[in-house]
């Protein structure tokens, strides 16, 4: 039986192939998990040797998750944070690139005192304490639930599997729980469903030390019975103890099935807890919402990576959520902002039923954003303007309608005559890229009777930031005397965090990163309403026909 007050641990591997899903696979469990009434977080491993993803290139990383406390994390600290609806923080990304930066910094202060140090127990020791300091954090966690980045098999993964060996040892065998996640191919040619690479990769973990005591299995087709015997006799499990894990259209219904394959109710029995049938009903409602919303409709994302999804994961999200909640399934127009220019904008964004322009960083794919702005400003379709997304709503309205055409930011002209983006000061003279831009969770007051504190429905927010640029000050009174509302600001008055335009259907723009907050079933207040001013738009359209 489970001791009483000492916390348990789940461990997420994945072998054979990369992409099968890990992190949806943890967070869904950690869903099913709090469903049992328990208290659960998660924590990502990533065996990369950067401290954090936010120095890397997005076309190689995928977006960069920021948490309340100012965190760059991985994406996949979205997903914990969108099935779990908890907010997570800097303790529950952990990279090689820190375990080596603290040992390091140990090292030289002498801390080792003469000592050899190694990867055992130096660096196992440091990702334990690292796993260890979530529950020194909150001593009433019930389960920590770790997924390892990377495949069983990945040279640089082997510590960390290490250190997660030693954990019955230091932990008590029942308290810990290894689960694996494969992929079970369908061999078209061959008529059949494979094992062997399942085997495989189960044989490779437990030449580490580790046998699995579940095994996820990622497959197009159902797992018969036969297939479950096999997989359980080669990998010294029991059939009930292969889960299958099918494709499904939407991620949100991966929890359903994984449940009704019995994975909660083999997860708390293998910890000695006790397990009760769930109520999954208003997740369920939820996702037959997302999947059978009947309005279609199209909304362009004019950004510079747009051939890599994963850039915008936490967008895409919010677009499903808000989607939901609208009865509306939207449809995103992928538009490479790097390819339009004024000439074309009205053909690539024709049809749209709104626009939004996401964050980013560089000159790269700037001048196609401030055309897309443009559009959506004059041909008045919904418009959401997101960080860089609002720096560019700022500039076009310098540009073309305060009378300052060659209104920039310094990030992308050091020289212009009028800086209406700028650096901001203490951003001035910093030499260390990796965790320096204004990060996290800061407030923002809300004009009375704007957009935005209609969309809120309150006065005073605490949205998320990465970014170093700001709207310049000195700026302002022309910008508003030009009609630009300044609709959010830093509660000192200092810092502008959101516009909006009175004269436009929904035109809104936020420094911050709305997509970060949003949750299913309870999508961010931006989205929702964006949503739902592209579905009038649409009607009208329609109407006018
Ligand atoms: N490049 C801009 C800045 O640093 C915008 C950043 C972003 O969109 N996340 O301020």
């Amino acid at each position: 039986m489970a001791q009483k007050g000492k916390t348990q641990f789940i461990f997420v591997m994945g072998g054979v192939v990369s992409s099968l899903g890990k992190g949806i696979a943890s967070a869904s469990l950690g869903l099913l998990l709090k469903k049992q009434g328990l208290n659960v977080t998660l924590l990502k491993l990533d065996p990369y040797l950067n401290v954090d993803p936010g120095t890397m290139n997005p076309f190689q990383h995928g977006e960069v998750y920021v948490t309340d406390d100012g965190a760059e994390t991985d994406l996949d600290l979205g997903h914990y944070e969108r099935y779990l609806d908890q907010a997570l923080g800097r303790d529950n990304n952990v990279t090689a690139g820190q375990i080596y930066d603290s040992i390091l910094t140990k090292e030289r202060r002498g801390d080792f005192l003469g000592r050899t140090v190694q990867v055992i127990p130096h660096v196992t020791g440091e990702i334990k304490n690292r796993i260890m300091r979530l529950v020194e954090r909150d001593p009433e966690l019930d389960v920590v639930i770790t997924e390892v980045g990377g495949t069983v098999g990945d040279i640089e993964g082997l510590p960390f599997l290490e250190a997660i060996r030693q954990f019955p040892f230091d932990q008590g065998r029942d308290n810990i729980l290894y689960i694996h996640l494969t992929l079970v191919p369908w061999i078209e040619a061959a008529g059949e469903i494979k094992t062997k690479p399942t085997q495989h990769s189960v044989n490779k973990l437990r030449e580490i030390g580790i046998q699995p005591s579940i095994l996820l299995c990622r497959t197009q087709r159902p797992l018969d019975d036969e297939v479950k015997d096999k997989i359980g006799l080669f990998c010294n499990v029991t059939p009930e103890e292969v889960i299958e894990a099918r494709d499904v259209e939407s991620i949100y219904e991966v929890p359903l099935r994984l449940h009704a394959q019995g994975l909660d109710r083999q997860v708390m029995e293998q910890l000695g807890r006790v397990y009760q049938e769930p109520d999954l009903s208003s997740w369920e409602e939820m996702v037959r919402g997302m999947l059978s919303a009947p309005e279609p409709l199209e909304i362009g994302v004019v950004g510079k990576y747009v051939n890599h999804h994963d850039s915008y994961k936490s967008i895409i999200e919010a677009f499903i959520h808000a989607g939901q909640v609208n009865g509306a399934r939207v449809k995103i127009r992928w538009v490479d902002s790097e390819a339009i220019t004024d000439a074309n904008v009205e053909e690539r964004l024709v049809g749209l039923d709104g626009i939004l322009v996401p964050g980013g960083f560089g000159v790269r794919g700037v001048e196609g954003k401030i055309s897309a702005v443009r559009h959506a400003r004059e041909n008045k379709i919904p418009f959401l303007g997101i960080c860089l997304g609002l720096q560019a709503a700022v500039i076009e309205y310098a540009r073309n309608k305060s009378g300052m055409p060659e209104a920039d930011s310094t990030e992308f002209n050091p020289q212009t005559p009028a800086p209406v983006i700028c650096l901001m000061e203490e951003q001035k003279g910093l030499s260390q890229m990796g965790g320096t831009m204004r990060l996290g969770s800061y407030p923002c007051e809300l004009a009375q009777g704007s957009l935005a504190s209609r969309c809120y429905g309150e006065d005073l927010i605490k949205e998320r930031h990465r970014h170093r640029y700001e709207v310049n000050n000195q700026y302002r009174e022309k910008l508003e005397a030009a009609g630009l509302k300044l609709s959010g600001l830093s509660p000192n008055g200092e810092l502008v965090e959101m516009v909006e335009l009175s004269d436009h259907p929904f035109f809104v723009a936020s420094q911050f990163h709305p997509e970060l907050k949003s949750r299913p079933g309870r999508p961010h207040p931006l989205f929702r309403e964006l949503v739902a001013a592209a579905r009038k738009h649409a009607r009208a359209k329609v109407e006018a026909k």
